[in-house]
């Protein structure tokens, strides 16, 4: 049995050191807290992440993501539009964003504020959002956008 507590953050992207060296992401943004999908060879389970005991049964939403993204990214002045990498630590797909749409209200956000993406996601729910992962890609610095499907 799934629950989905909601509770509030003081931030919702992470800025990296370096730049990722596999997905060229400078920062991340995880939009619930534990996944769903419990992969057995999932690592972010790690004690280093401080999730939810029960990785996969105890998802947390994170409250206000649009507005505290928003935010952040207005007053920013050390920000450089980068790659922001969903996926860290969850799938930002997984079956919670079909009723709180949190990866959606991020998109939004950072798909206002000209910031490229990178998506990995078990989830056919991706296709939802298809509309706005197409704006995100319209914009001239994002040099590809590419759905690209995995069978297990
Ligand atoms: S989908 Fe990704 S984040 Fe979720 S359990 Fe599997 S490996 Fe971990």
């Amino acid at each position: 049995m799934v629950n989905y507590q909601e509770k509030e953050y003081k931030s919702i992207l992470n800025k990296h050191k370096f730049i990722d060296s596999w997905f060229w992401n400078r920062y991340g943004i995880n939009p619930y807290n534990g996944c769903q999908f419990g992969c057995v060879y999932c690592d972010s389970r790690s004690e280093k992440y401080h999730l939810p005991t029960d990785f996969e049964n105890d998802i947390i939403i994170k409250k206000d993501v649009s507005s505290m993204l928003d935010k952040r990214l207005t007053n920013a002045r050390a920000l450089l539009p980068d790659v922001v990498a969903f996926s860290g630590a969850c799938d930002p797909y997984q079956p919670a964003e079909a009723k709180f749409k949190n990866t959606r209200q991020c998109l939004e956000v950072l798909e206002k504020h000209k910031y490229p993406v990178h998506i990995i996601t078990k989830s056919k729910l991706v296709l939802r959002d298809l509309d706005l992962l197409e704006k995100i890609g319209s914009n001239p610095s994002v040099t590809g956008c590419e759905v690209v499907r995995l069978e297990r």
